[in-house]
């Protein structure tokens, strides 16, 4: 008795499992053939059965198997697969038909945090900025509090130059490393970085990988005191808990915010199937269901001719797109 996972590290785990009491007591055997695609369990098992004398264990490069052929790889560099950064998303807009090239998330391998003990922090560019916060208010340093109700990565946020409560993170930043095409890592100092309103540019072009930040110090006391009471402010005026991207429009130049503008312009609460401008606050779409990005983008372009055709004022999209959309 026996049993064959075909491509075993996109199949659920569990099944292996199930059936492997069923299989010892039948003395019988399991063969996986697979691509590891990554750290999950299938690079698990692999691991396992490499240094296990029961399990037999054969490693086959592209080079072995002809399955690509190396021209097919320089063609496909060559054409410049594009190469697209992930964070946590929480600023992102992906189209339903997904978005070609290859997607790099940073957020569960570069996580870790080293506090230097003169008040400056090297966090990678996956460390998240509530957690990042927490970390610091535990260790008596102030500076990430306004910050720390934004759920999204040291490199997104680096990348947006995310704020809140009148402070930007790019305030807060010594330097950043970006690794380039080639893996090379350059290290880029805050001052050669122009940070504006929800953006950044920096002299060279890559994945943010990690950065060195400098506080304030501070009791703990004091430094979880305003961090609750800036969330709390953060969960009377905006969606808690709901799924969004967070602000769907930059605020224009001028005194009226987005939100304001879309609130004036009759938008709020207005729906394109489950994709809704919220009812606490105009600039932030939820998806009360399934939305697709599709309706999304309707609602966007709906809320962007109503704010035009009240107050003359062209709003611009704050959330990230990817792939391809009709409007
Ligand atoms: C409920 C809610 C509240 C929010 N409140 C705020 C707020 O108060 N202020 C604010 O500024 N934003 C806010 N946001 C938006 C969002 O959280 C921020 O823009 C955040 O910084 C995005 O980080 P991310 O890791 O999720 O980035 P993603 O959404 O994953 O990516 C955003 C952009 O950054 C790029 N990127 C991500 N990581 C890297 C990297 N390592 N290297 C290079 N490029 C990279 C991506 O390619 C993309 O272009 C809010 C969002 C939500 C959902």
């Amino acid at each position: 008795m026996g049993v064959t996972f075909s491509e075993y590290s996109i199949a659920n785990p569990s099944a292996w499992d199930y059936v492997r009491p069923i299989l010892a007591e039948n003395n019988g055997w399991a063969a996986f053939v697979y691509t590891p695609r990554g750290r999950n369990h299938g690079y698990s098992m692999f691991n396992m059965a490499t240094g296990n004398p029961e399990w037999f264990c054969s490693l086959k490069t592209v080079d072995d198997t002809g399955a690509i052929s190396l021209e097919a790889i320089d063609a496909e560099r060559r054409a410049g697969r594009p190469l697209h950064f992930l964070g946590a998303g929480s600023n992102l807009l992906v189209s339903d038909a997904g978005v070609g090239g290859t997607v790099l998330c940073t957020k569960k391998h570069l996580s870790k945090v080293v506090f230097l003990g003169d008040r400056s922090v090297v966090a990678e560019a996956g460390v998240m900025l509530p957690r990042l916060a927490v970390l610091c208010a535990l260790s008596g340093l102030s500076g990430m509090e306004s910050l720390s109700g934004i759920p999204g990565t040291v490199g997104g946020a680096l990348t947006m130059n995310a704020g809140a409560f009148g402070l930007c993170i790019g305030e807060l930043t010594e330097w950043v490393e970006v690794a380039g095409e080639a893996g090379e890592i350059h290290r880029v100092e805050a001052r050669a970085i122009r940070f504006g309103y929800r953006e950044a540019a920096y002299p060279v072009q890559g994945v943010i990988v990690r950065a060195g930040f400098r506080f304030a110090g501070g009791t703990r006391e004091a430094v979880f005191g305003r961090m609750r009471q800036l969330n709390e402010q953060r969960r009377g005026s905006q969606p808690w808990g709901e799924k969004t991207f967070g602000s769907a429009f930059r605020n224009p130049p001028g005194t009226e915010s987005a939100g304001r503008l879309l609130d004036l312009s009759g938008m709020k609460g207005w729906c394109e199937g489950d994709a809704c401008f919220s009812e606490k606050h105009a600039n932030f779409v939820v998806n009360r269901g399934r939305a697709t990005a599709a309706e999304v983008r309707r609602l966007m372009a709906r809320g962007k001719d109503a704010v035009k055709s009240f107050a003359g004022v062209l709003l611009v999209p704050e959330v990230k797109m990817w792939g391809e959309f009709d409007v």
